[in-house]
């Protein structure tokens, strides 16, 4: 038995566009377009917050001052030229200085970082069926046990300017399918509270989810990752995040134009001499 390994960001590649997944993960495609600089500000920003806790659990509580100084070197050290801006209007310094004023006013709230983080990082592993099959992989930016309260948090961290509505978040896959890893760990009836934070707007969203709950996203994971293993077909589909869709240069329905100038006009003379060109050549 072949054992199936998925992330979210697997799964919701396939969900916003079918062919982006395919040139993902089915063809392996390298992308001209390495990383973006949203991507870089975004493990910047993770690294930061991971070092803060990292340093708090060995009885360090880093100044301000020390975490301005990991994130600039951090930024510096894994930038590299070609990362891509794709808002024109914006500069490497305008991002740089967005990662110094998350962090700044993440750390005015959350200072002296006490409310007991016991993980950071933490790679877990959910079984969706029960031979052990089909499995979710994932890291939980940051797991706390909240003593008093006698549950569980899991904390994720948001880089981008978008903030969802509440109900979206109530229906999210991703921090749903680890509260499942969590629980598998310690206790099915534990309470897990599910908590984004959205650096940009200073706010956290909260949410919670029932045993029932877990129990139909596990069902539904399963039957989606079903679906894609049956998929013949994968068609572009067309959003606002073709903007930052590394595969655009190679998508047809932005690239008509180099397809057509791929499409290369050879005279009857060479498609007769050489009979499998007619495969790759235009009809006059
Ligand atoms: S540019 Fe848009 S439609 Fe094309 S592959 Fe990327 S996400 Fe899909």
């Amino acid at each position: 038995m072949k054992k199936r390994f998925y992330s979210h960001s697997k799964l919701s590649t396939f969900e916003q566009c079918p062919l982006k997944f395919k040139y993902r993960y089915i063809d392996k495609i390298i992308p001209e377009i390495k990383k973006t600089i949203e991507a870089h500000l975004g493990t910047c920003v993770h690294s930061a917050l991971e070092w803060i806790y990292t340093k708090v659990k060995k009885n360090h509580i880093p100044s301000l001052d020390e975490i301005i100084v990991y994130f600039s070197k951090k930024w510096q050290e894994t930038y590299t030229p070609d990362i891509v801006i794709i808002k024109e209007d914006l500069t490497q310094k305008d991002y740089f200085n967005n990662g110094i004023n998350f962090l700044v006013t993440y750390y005015q709230n959350h200072y002296p970082f006490d409310d007991n983080t016991i993980d950071v990082e933490k790679k877990i592993k959910i079984k969706l069926d029960s031979n052990g099959e089909y499995n979710i992989i994932g890291f939980i930016d940051r797991l706390v046990q909240n003593l008093e309260k006698n549950e569980f948090e899991i904390h994720d961290y948001k880089t981008a300017n978008s903030l969802p509505t509440q109900e979206k978040i109530d229906n999210d896959r991703q921090l749903a399918l680890y509260s499942i890893a969590i629980k598998e760990i310690y206790g099915e009836n534990k309470e897990i509270k599910l908590i984004w934070h959205y650096l940009a707007h200073n706010k956290k969203i909260i949410s919670k989810r029932t045993n029932e709950q877990l129990k139909n996203l596990k069902k539904q994971t399963l039957e989606l990752i079903k679906k894609i293993e049956s998929t013949k077909k994968f068609p572009p589909k067309k959003s606002i995040l073709c903007k930052w869709c590394e595969y655009k240069n190679i998508c047809p329905l932005f690239n008509k134009k180099t397809k057509e100038e791929n499409s290369v006009k050879i005279s009857g003379e060479i498609k007769e001499k050489y009979p499998t060109t007619s495969k790759y050549i235009k009809d006059d």
